[in-house]
């Protein structure tokens, strides 16, 4: 399994970053979480074959992390004939949002190839080479509308991403402290750097990335303390590409 962070930014894009978005892939199969990022353009860019795209995830819907679905299902929609994938959201408001959107601005939409999927319960998705769970996390308590993060497992290898975790608790699964996973993609947004290391100290992941940092002195925070962390750091940037 690999994953190549197509937008690793917070809230708005920088300089030098998109909004947050990442491909997974795996021996026939390509994954999206997320769509922050130019996605349809990025794949493009890497030459990425369009036909092994499977599935799209979406973890919470706040602008930054799906600004970019709209291009992606539209493009895949009249022009990419060969795609032909799942868009996993969280809100049946955004089914019907997108919906509305789409058929306003395409012909093409909506079409049997390109399918709006309300997740519903933890078990997501399956296919011969992965499988996708769904955690709930409180990001958008406050609003009663769900966020969550994704345990991606494929070839043996498990793969976490937080999603957007709520501020007061910093609420990704205990699992990843507990029995760890091979990478852990965490946002570090919505909390202070400090309090995120302290509830990293014990972590059993073999590898932290974190993402979505705001603001960007963080970075010097996370890396000053990565020296005591019981595992390897990673600070991807959009384009980076790693082996899990
Ligand atoms: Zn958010």
């Amino acid at each position: 399994m690999k994953i190549t962070f197509l937008g690793t930014s917070h809230g708005v894009p920088a300089e030098d970053r998109y909004c947050q978005s990442m491909l997974i892939e795996t021996q026939n199969g390509g994954y999206i979480i997320d769509a922050g990022a130019p996605v349809m353009d990025c794949l493009l860019r890497i030459g990425y074959d369009l036909k092994k795209l499977k599935a799209v995830f979406i973890t919470h819907m706040h602008s930054d992390h799906v600004y970019y679905l709209f291009s992606l299902l539209t493009l895949a929609s009249w022009y990419y004939k060969e795609m032909d994938f799942d868009v996993y959201v969280p809100e049946q408001a955004a089914i019907d949002g997108i919906t509305h959107f789409l058929g306003v601005v395409s012909s093409s939409f909506p079409n049997d190839r390109v399918r709006l999927r309300l997740i519903e319960g933890c078990d997501v998705y399956q296919d011969e080479e992965l499988k996708v769970t769904a955690f709930p996390t409180e990001h958008m308590g406050a609003s009663k509308r769900p966020a969550y993060g994704y345990l991606l497992e494929a070839e043996g290898k498990k793969l976490y991403i937080s999603g957007d975790l709520n501020g007061q608790k910093i609420d990704y699964q205990e699992f990843v402290n507990e029995e760890g996973v091979d990478t852990f993609v965490v946002e570090c947004a919505h909390f202070p750097a400090e309090k995120l290391i302290d509830k990293l100290r014990d972590c059993k992941a073999k590898r932290v990335m974190p993402v979505h940092v705001f603001p960007v002195e963080k970075y010097d925070v996370l890396r000053e303390a990565e020296k005591e962390l019981p595992f390897e750091m990673e600070y991807p940037n959009d384009g980076d590409c790693f082996e899990i």
